[in-house]
């Protein structure tokens, strides 16, 4: 009765499930923030896209608790401290290969 377990073959499905930032975790996290912005509280709107923070810095931990939805202002900020923990490591893994 294999096919009782049929859909799930890998058992791996709740966290590749988060490993993208899909449609449906973003309209998540909207309806969580009341389609505003988590740190000014201005409204989105076609002219003011929702941003997403990764409160962990991790970008491939998408789940709806560790997200923030943020105006293109306040995620300035915060896309700085995402961008640099991404640069960083990859400076250093470069400069760990030229000292070699
Ligand atoms: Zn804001």
């Amino acid at each position: 009765m294999l096919s009782f377990f049929g859909g799930n073959p890998s058992g791996n499905v709740d966290k590749s499930k988060y490993e993208h930032l899909t449609m449906s975790i973003r309209q998540t996290v909207l309806e969580r923030a009341h389609r505003r912005c988590q740190e000014c509280s201005v409204k989105f709107s076609p002219s003011v896209h929702p941003n997403f923070e990764h409160i962990n810095g991790s970008l491939k931990d998408n789940r709806p608790i560790n997200l923030r939805a943020l105006c293109p202002e306040c995620f300035k900020s915060v896309a700085k401290k995402e961008n640099r923990k991404g640069i960083l490591g990859n400076i250093r893994y470069t400069i760990g290969g030229m000292l070699k």
